[in-house]
């Protein structure tokens, strides 16, 4: 059962079908131009969606608002050096600023950067920088149905690969996503951790931790990998940060925040440099475009966050509406993580060719049938067509992300979710595709005005 009881609640819409109809066309198909009071259930993202505890709300109530040296600064910076043990703590208002500050500052055009796999904010921010982002992705990775344990961790062979190759001077730094939210929320095992810190250290490259879900990471860690069974996920968590040079947190996600991030760095010039652009584009080095209450909130979600009994709560529910989803006929990426279920949309809907986006076509349904809103990790999001429509480049995968936002929705909400899925397997041959009918050209799927195909025969 969740280890909390609701004390302040928050009424979410109640539509009717014919409702939810006209807004979609009111959008043009796309559910990020959606308000977000005609969504019943919220499964966007699950990034500063988090509800905040009673301790965050007091710990903000006692924030600090000086422009320097506030106490909240203080209390935040205590609590990041306790959990990651780097020398050097730069706040930032959220994880794409502090990606910015430290690739802008570490990187040079002509660079390049690997990774078990960037997450899109991170991998613009290296190509910004004038840089190339390689994912290296485990082959496990690539097989959907595979319920093995460490999905998210990096293939060392090709790591090794690129290091020892005729690029290998090139790398800049390797990035080490926890867990792998681009390659399906997997986690990566502490021994991947390790091999890949020691391959990094031979090569005088460092490893930089992109942290948003170190937590989940390390519950993941404790349940499934050899030698850490008896260990605390904060145990796991804070081993994890000591293994690597420095990380880029996003504290929307693992420090349960609405808003906030941090650079943690060990290299003293590194962390100098990264002040004076933080000074110049943030705020000053101790706020970082954050209120006191902001960091105090950070400081306190962070000590939550590890919380054996939430973790545990969090992976059950999860795993409640994994099976529920399962038992309505809808796979899944397995096995499921703790901040989003994948769905395969691909597989539910092979009527649908990957340039009318069945992945974006269940979103829609969803949406239609059960006032849920999720997010197309598909054709819409990676592919490509020419001016007439035209298939040049489709996703891998067709997916649908039902991100889960922590402490927010029940079982009961989660068990809507299932029987909306449900009805809409049982009838999956009417659901039909779409087409764009105006996009911009990069990051399409935001701004996309989209249109029903009709399902043709
Ligand atoms: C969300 C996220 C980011 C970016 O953080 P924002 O706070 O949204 O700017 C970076 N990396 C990962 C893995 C994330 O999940």
């Amino acid at each position: 059962m969740e280890p909390y009881r609701i004390k302040v609640v928050e009424p979410i819409a109640l539509t009717t079908r014919e409702q939810r109809e006209e807004a979609l066309k009111r959008v043009h198909y796309n559910l990020f131009d959606l308000r977000a009071d005609e969504v019943t259930i919220d499964l966007l993202s699950d990034s500063g969606t988090g509800a905040i505890s009673a301790a965050q709300l007091a710990a903000g109530m006692d924030g600090d608002e000086s422009y320097a040296g506030s106490r909240s600064f203080y209390r935040f910076h205590q609590a990041v050096t306790d959990l990651t043990g780097y020398k050097h703590i730069l706040p930032a208002h959220q994880g794409r600023a502090a990606e910015r500050i430290l690739f802008n500052t570490l990187l040079e055009p002509g660079g390049i950067v690997l990774a078990n796999t960037h997450f899109d904010t991170t991998r613009a921010n290296v190509e910004l920088s004038g840089c190339q982002a390689h994912d290296l992705p485990c082959a496990e990775a690539k097989n959907l149905d595979a319920e093995l344990p460490f999905k998210g961790n990096i293939d060392l062979d090709a790591l090794r690969g690129w290091l020892e190759g005729p690029d290998g001077s090139r790398v800049r730094v390797v990035v080490m996503t926890i867990t792998n939210n681009g390659g399906g929320g997997q986690p990566v095992s502490m021994e991947n951790l390790k091999q890949t810190a020691e391959i990094c250290r031979r090569h005088g490259v460092p490893m930089i931790l992109d942290a948003a879900r170190f937590a989940e990471n390390a519950w993941l860690v404790t349940r499934h990998e050899a030698g850490y069974q008896g260990h605390t996920p904060r145990q796991v968590a804070e081993e994890a940060f000591r293994l690597a040079d420095g990380c880029v947190m996003s504290a929307k996600k693992d420090a349960i925040v609405h808003i906030g991030g941090f650079i943690g760095l060990n290299d003293p010039e590194l962390a100098e440099k990264c002040e004076r652009l933080l000074i110049a584009t943030e705020g000053f080095a101790t706020y970082g475009g954050l209120a006191g209450r902001d960091l105090d909130m950070i400081a306190a979600g962070l000590l939550e966050v590890t919380e054996p009994a939430y973790l545990a709560e969090r992976a059950d529910i999860a795993s409640h509406l994994a099976g529920r989803v399962r038992a309505a006929g809808v796979d899944i990426l397995e096995p499921p993580g703790l901040h989003a279920l994948y769905l395969n949309a691909g597989r539910l809907l092979p009527h649908i060719p990957p340039h009318n986006y069945p992945g974006h076509a269940l979103a829609c349904r969803l949406y239609l049938e059960g006032g849920i809103r999720s997010a197309e990790l598909g054709s819409l999001y990676l592919g490509e067509e020419d001016e007439d429509g035209n298939p040049i480049k489709s996703a891998p995968y067709e997916l649908v992300r039902l991100a889960l936002p922590r402490r927010v929705y029940t079982r009961s909400h989660y068990d809507h979710v299932g029987r909306t899925l449900e009805k809409i397997a049982k009838d999956a041959a009417s659901v039909h595709g779409y087409r764009i009918v105006e996009q911009s050209p990069i990051l399409r799927h935001f701004r996309a005005k989209l249109q029903p195909v009709p399902v043709s025969g």
